[in-house]
């Protein structure tokens, strides 16, 4: 294996090419040999022989067999046994090797050289008839499989029939002569298969075992499997020929798989299992009972030293934990293969921050190398995979929905946000289930372990507050159907009353009957947290966070954020506390019960803001005034009808005149609410009166939210806090709804602000979430002192495809077939949105040099949008508390 110097000559010195050349095994094998690890002698036919073999329709390329020939006879010099020497005979494997691993897809074939003289050598030399006698065999039957295509049945029917006869249960038990009459039966089978002998001459058996590991490239499973991979089909595959050696040659020899690191938690020591006196299968294969590593320390002392420290040098070359094979042949190691090896996401983390501690990569690379999904899985509770695939195996997976906010919830089905709470209070866990839900559900969500609807988007109610307080959430189930008044779900036949327990997977979205077994990784991971701390010595974008109450400001704090992007007021309205006033501000006829039902609600927000203010001391608080449309805080035109139907019916029934009074009053009540409800209703609220409109026709109410921001800000700034609050305008589509509400609300912070005597830092500015409005921050910066990109809204009025609705129906067919990349609701859309966010960002800085701008949409917490924020220039991204970690790592990688 010292082609290496050759192979890079080859291709010009480029790393990648050399692995395209030898591909993946051939590579490791040549720079294994390169370092001094003990490697059998072999070396590597090239993918561009592979290549130019199958575009010839089948002939070797001008001297490539020659060269073959040479090549082999350099390692007979080395190893000093000859190919088809009855003395000391050189047996080899010739083994596929693609640049990408494709583990199992193309073929290997073993123990070529063998045949009727050179058994006799090699029982000679190891004293084991029955070894080598299943050696051979095993040739002969891969050969006949893979070279010639005789099915492997053909073979394994007559493994069956001697263990019969030789009254045994497996092929461990059977003895030299057993193994001997099954050679020679495989010879037959051979024959008849093929016509031909099997050959005799071991070159006539490497030369067909080249070509058949050359064909194997364009076999079925390998163009599956490259077609399911996106791997290209014109790589190739290069052929390792390689020394075979034996690990069952005695109790000196041994064989078996190692990692360098422990793969699950990371934790710097090996850990393998190997077998003594045994071959590669028998430890890959799970016959025998494989011993653990540590007991070679003892067992084979001086080779377990020697492969520690093999161990050592391999991370040191690849600055990589390694996933090694290796066997002993005598006392003798020899390493037969070495890759990265697969690790859990903790043991990814550990192992990159370790290796930084321990000089074998840099900070860069360790960021690099962990993923933003690796980050996440620190965040949330996840399902034991074992379990998880016992469900599913055992047919207990009862859908699947969209994945809308991460981790792993058990619980009891609960229909009604009440009794969630109710139960949640006696201690019990529950998943909250809802065809959808609606912002009077909350506080049953906040109850509930997690969240699971039949309907509704990414961007949906149940979406947006699951991912705000890290509940696992599954929405859209499409196929889940919810009976309200039965209090069941069914899927199909499946029926689930309230009460029965179920597991729901937000980090993948799947739903389970029963409970399933979960475990909780954690942030407080010290190396988590020194991976990220380097993170954020190479970002440049801020992270931000999306929070509305101090406890989710505290959490987002806690996970690194440096500010809040976006407090959605509205959201502190819908408490049970509340609501009753906003009820009454929204339904007042004259301008003085508007004005006491708003003085009603002042002291809760300033309560509100203040706590926001405390927590965040000293760093920026972006306020966003009130943004959806009024009937949202009132029952639905629905549920009043039936209420109504309901107390007529009551009111003909009922017999005292006291009972008909109380309740024509509570029918009037209704049929007013009904009236307002009715004169509210817009058929497309989404692009109805919400958003800066409402100030613009009801100023009291943001000038309201304003003297309680700049109140609870001078109050708090007297206590000695640091205050910074930015109000945040939203849905300005022209210029002049941002002037006018500006000026009538800046007054008012100006009246407040002389009231208290206090002088505040503040900031007023805008949402940019319409296209209008991208396309004209130029005008819009003159009265915006910062712009945050509502991309939730920005996408929908972009693409003209409702947020609520879309990724229950054509999305999804959408992005099946091709017709949009990714859900343009998870990742910015670059060509579209994204370019119109750039044009906002060129128009506002060339008004306003400087002008701070951020996104506050929830894309924010998507690292493929982080990206695109990054090189857009914004000043931060703004997620949910539980993607701050993820997003400071995606903003790093976005720099790097
Ligand atoms: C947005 O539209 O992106 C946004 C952040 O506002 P909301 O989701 O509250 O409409
Ligand atoms: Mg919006």
């Amino acid at each position: 294996f010292n082609e290496l110097d050759q192979a890079e000559k080859h291709v010009g010195g480029d790393w990648e090419a050399v692995r395209g050349l030898l591909g993946g095994k051939g590579t490791n094998l040549a720079e294994m040999a390169r370092i001094g690890v003990p490697v059998p002698p072999g070396f590597t036919v090239t993918t561009e022989a592979c290549n130019a073999y199958l575009a010839s329709g089948g002939s070797f390329p001008e001297g490539m067999w020659e060269q073959e020939k040479e090549a082999l006879t350099a390692i007979q010099a080395e190893t000093g046994k000859t190919f088809g020497n009855r003395e000391n005979p050189l047996l080899v494997s010739c083994r596929s090797g693609a640049k990408f691993s494709m583990p199992g897809m193309m073929d290997t074939v073993l123990n070529i050289g063998l045949n009727d003289e050179t058994v006799k050598g090699m029982i000679e030399l190891t004293g084991d008839e029955r070894f080598v006698y299943d050696a051979y065999r095993r040739l002969v039957q891969m050969f006949g499989n893979v070279v010639m295509g005789v099915p492997d049945e053909a073979f394994e029917e007559i493994l069956t029939e001697v263990r019969k006869k030789q009254g045994v249960r497996t092929d461990t038990e059977l003895t030299a002569d057993a193994w001997k009459s099954v050679t020679e039966k495989f010879k037959e089978i051979f024959k008849r298969r093929t016509k031909l002998d099997f050959p005799d001459d071991p070159y006539v058996q490497l030369k067909l075992a080249t070509e058949a590991v050359f064909k194997s490239w364009n076999g079925k499973r390998a163009v599956d499997y490259r077609n399911a991979a996106g791997i290209s089909h014109d790589l190739g595959t290069a052929v390792s020929i390689v020394t075979m050696v034996f690990g069952n040659m005695g109790e000196d020899s041994a064989t078996g798989v190692a990692m360098t690191r422990n793969g699950s938690t990371g934790e710097n020591q090996i850990e393998g299992d190997y077998l003594t006196n045994a071959q590669g299968e028998d430890v890959v294969a799970g016959i025998r009972l494989t011993k653990d590593l540590t007991q070679m320390k003892t067992e084979l002392p001086k080779a377990y030293a020697e492969f520690e420290q093999i161990a050592r040098r391999l991370e040191k070359h690849y600055h990589e934990m390694q996933d090694v094979e290796f066997t002993i042949e005598k006392g003798k190691l020899w390493m037969l293969q070495t890759r990265d090896g697969k690790r859990t996401a903790q043991a990814a983390v550990r192992i990159a921050a370790d290796m930084v501690e321990e000089g074998l990569i840099t900070r860069e690379e360790a960021v690099l190398r962990v993923t933003p999904e690796q980050v996440d899985f620190f965040l949330h509770p996840q399902f034991d995979p074992e379990a998880a695939k016992m469900a599913r195996t055992g047919g207990n997976m009862l859908a699947e929905g969209l994945n809308v906010s991460p981790g792993a919830a058990v619980g009891m089905v609960v229909f009604e946000a009440d009794l969630a709470e109710e139960w949640a209070k006696e201690g019990k866990q529950v998943i909250m289930v809802r065809p959808e839900t609606k912002p009077d559900d909350v506080h049953g969500m906040l109850a509930a372990r997690g969240i699971l609807t039949s309907r509704g988007g990414r961007t949906s109610h149940a979406a947006l507050v699951a991912r705000q307080f890290g509940k696992p959430a599954v929405v859209g189930v499409s196929s889940l159907e919810i009976d309200m008044g039965r209090r069941q779900m069914a899927v199909k036949d499946k029926i689930i009353k309230e009460g029965d327990w179920i597991s729901i997977d937000g980090t993948v979205g799947e739903v389970y009957a029963g409970k399933l077994a979960t475990m909780i990784p954690d942030i407080k991971d010290p190396w988590l947290r020194k991976l990220l701390s380097w993170a954020d010595e190479f970002r440049t974008l801020g992270v931000w966070t999306n929070a509305d109450y101090p406890h989710d400001a505290r959490r987002a704090l806690e996970y690194g954020a440096e500010g809040i992007g976006l407090c959605r007021t509205e959201h502190m309205f819908f408490q049970s506390d509340r609501l009753p006033h906003v009820q009454k501000m929204i339904m007042a006829d004259l301008p003085i019960e508007r004005s006491e039902a708003l003085k009603a609600l002042l002291p809760f927000q300033r309560e509100d803001f203040a706590g926001l203010f405390q927590v965040m001391n000293g760093l920026t608080v972006i306020i966003r005034l009130i943004d959806p449309p009024l009937h949202e805080f009132l029952p639905s035109q629905v549920d009043l009808l039936r209420d109504l139907a309901d107390l007529k019916i009551r009111l003909q029934h009922a017999g005292k005149l006291k009972k008909i009074d109380e309740l024509l009053g509570k029918v009037r009540n209704k049929e007013r609410i009904l009236k307002r409800v009715e004169s509210l209703h817009e058929a497309n609220p989404m692009l109805g009166l919400r958003g800066v409109r409402l100030g613009i026709l009801i100023p009291e109410l943001t000038i309201m939210q304003v003297r309680a921001i700049f109140e609870a800000a001078c109050m708090v700034s007297k206590e000695g806090v640091d205050v910074r609050p930015e109000i945040m305008i939203p849905l300005t589509t022209h210029v002049n709804e941002l002037k006018k509400q500006r000026e009538v609300l800046e007054a008012e912070a100006m009246i407040v602000m002389e009231e208290r005597g206090v002088e505040i830092n503040y900031k007023f500015g805008t949402m940019i979430e319409l296209p209008r409005a991208a396309l004209t921050t130029d005008q819009i910066a003159e009265y915006a002192s910062f712009i945050s990109f509502g991309t939730n809204d920005l996408t929908q009025t972009t693409f003209g495809i409702s947020r609520d609705d879309a990724e229950a129906g054509f999305l999804i067919e959408y992005m099946e077939n091709g017709i949009l990349p990714d859900n343009p609701f998870d990742t910015i859309d670059r060509d579209g949105v994204g370019e119109l966010m750039k044009i906002a960002v060129e128009k506002g800085r060339a008004v306003r040099p400087g002008l701070e701008c951020g996104i506050c949409g929830e894309h924010g917490g998507d690292p493929q949008s982080i990206a695109l924020c990054h090189e857009l220039g914004l000043n931060y991204v703004s997620c949910s508390p539980f993607r701050v970690p993820i997003a400071r790592l995606a903003a790093a990688h976005a720099a790097l």
